[in-house]
């Protein structure tokens, strides 16, 4: 197969789409040895088929705002494949959202819930409202709107949309509640409920606390331990704060926060106590991360517009939490002066293609979103069994089961990903497992 014709190709029919092209550019190169071994993949054309979404949905949302004034917004959800389980992927609620994201995500989700060892296709979905600065009525009507145009097109052996960035507990239960009255009927259609409706244990704290197993794994294969090291965070939401709170349990440092507003850089760490103050601003009050630094300037140091990593001095692991390309290739030199050995992906594609170069180039650990965050739609996975079984499963359960998956996870990127001199390329070994899985079900299911 010649990669570069097929990228070209795609490129030439969606030009309007960087971040899907950069998505799909980066696991065909690393997919294309594997894909070419297999001659019956090409005779179908099983590539561009798994590459280009089933379907998208785009509507318009339109919704009133407290003042009494009709507001506007585009509202999408792409089923991007559906061979090995129900589509499956959360929901983001941004002003940045638009198709090109959307399609990433769920180009993405597709290969990581292959990954997870569960039944679970991928699909994303979202809208570019804005929930920062709205009452609580107004997130209710939008996410009633939004579900209004949606509810169709999704079901619990459908599609199961969850969280993402600015989609948390209360917009799930709003989304679940229109979904509800729409359907007549109770089913496990999103995940990431309330626990008093059928939410599971750990599900807010999954894909944190999964990256971090992830990382245990990784730096098992170095002989490294946790404690006593200096993570570089970047982000402040759900997975930022949860894998903060477990790092800390297990005794490293957290050296940084940010939100899209700035960073803070705690030199010395963040004590438990001051996280506790964090995850409080963050989630009770919804607050920005400069008011902690206005609060402990002794402490912490805000950076305004500025991401986190050229400014955390020693540091040994990064964790880039937030979004997109966060980490560029100046950011990754800069962590890699200052020692980092280990970077493990919370957010979704938070490092540009020359940033991951410059990792592997460096030969340091570095695990892909698609691997490393698997955690969350894992128990979303889980919820889905508990609700279709009517039980609910106890934290410790749900959490023995997700760092098995997290284990299993490690142990496809190197069954898949270990090169020729031992060292562990996670981006090959992921998609190529999560690649593997979806490509053979494909096959025995024809053209659909
Ligand atoms: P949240 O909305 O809870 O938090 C997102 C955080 O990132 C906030 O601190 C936010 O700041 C910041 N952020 C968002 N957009 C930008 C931006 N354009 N520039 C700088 N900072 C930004 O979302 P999550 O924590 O759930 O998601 C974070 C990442 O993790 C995303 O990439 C998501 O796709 C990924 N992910 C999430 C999963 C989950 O279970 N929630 C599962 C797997 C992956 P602000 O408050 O200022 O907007």
């Amino acid at each position: 197969m010649d990669v570069k014709l097929f990228i070209e190709d795609l490129k030439g029919r969606f030009p309007n789409e960087p971040e899907y092209l950069q998505a799909v550019e980066e696991v065909v190169n690393s997919i294309a040895d594997v894909y070419s071994q297999y001659p019956a993949f090409e005779r179908v054309n099983l590539l561009e088929r798994l590459c280009i979404p089933d379907r998208i949905y785009t509507f318009r949302v339109s919704w009133v705002d407290d003042s009494g004034r009709v507001r506007n917004n585009m509202g999408y959800r792409v089923q991007h494949n559906n061979a090995i389980g129900p589509y499956k992927g959360g929901i983001r609620f941004h002003s940045s959202v638009n198709l090109s994201i959307l399609k990433f995500l769920a180009f993405e989700q597709t290969f990581k819930n292959s990954l997870t060892t569960l039944a679970m296709g991928g699909a994303k979905g979202g809208s570019d409202f804005s929930p920062k600065g709205k009452s609580d009525m107004e997130i209710m009507r939008f996410c009633q709107a939004f579900v209004n145009e949606l509810y169709r097109h999704i079901g619990p052996e459908t599609d199961v949309p969850a969280g993402d960035i600015g989609v948390g507990g209360r917009e799930v239960g709003y989304m679940f509640g229109w979904y509800k009255k729409m359907t007549r009927e109770f089913t496990g259609t999103f995940t990431g409920k309330g626990l008093d409706f059928g939410g599971s244990l750990i599900r807010p704290e999954a894909t944190g606390y999964g990256n971090v197993y992830f990382l245990q794994n990784m730096l098992a294969t170095r002989g490294i331990d946790l404690k006593g090291k200096r993570v570089a965070i970047s982000g402040s939401g759900n997975v930022a704060l949860y894998t903060a709170q477990k790092l800390l349990s297990l005794g490293a440092q957290i050296i940084s926060f940010s939100d899209s507003d700035g960073s803070i850089v705690a030199p010395e760490g963040i004590t438990q106590e001051q996280f506790e103050e964090i995850f409080d601003l963050k989630t009770l009050y919804r607050g920005r991360i400069s008011e902690f630094a206005e609060k402990h300037p002794d402490v912490c140091t805000y950076y305004p517009r500025e991401r986190p990593w050229k400014h955390v001095g020693k540091v040994d692991i990064a964790m880039p939490s937030a979004t997109q390309n966060e980490v560029d290739g100046d950011d990754a030199r800069a962590l890699l002066a200052a020692g980092c050995f280990a970077v493990s992906e919370g957010a979704n594609m938070p490092s540009t293609p020359e940033a991951i170069a410059e990792f592997q180039k460096a030969r340091i650990l570095y695990a892909p979103g698609k691997a490393a965050n698997a955690g969350g739609v894992s128990v979303s996975g889980l919820e889905m069994a508990q609700n279709a079984q009517m039980l609910r499963w106890t934290a410790e359960e749900v959490d023995n089961r997700l760092r098995q998956i997290m284990a299993d996870i490690h142990t496809q990127c190197v069954e898949h990903g270990t090169e020729a001199d031992g060292y562990i390329n996670y981006v090959r070994g992921a998609n190529t497992a999560g690649f593997l899985k979806v490509a053979r079900a494909m096959m025995a299911q024809g053209v659909v």
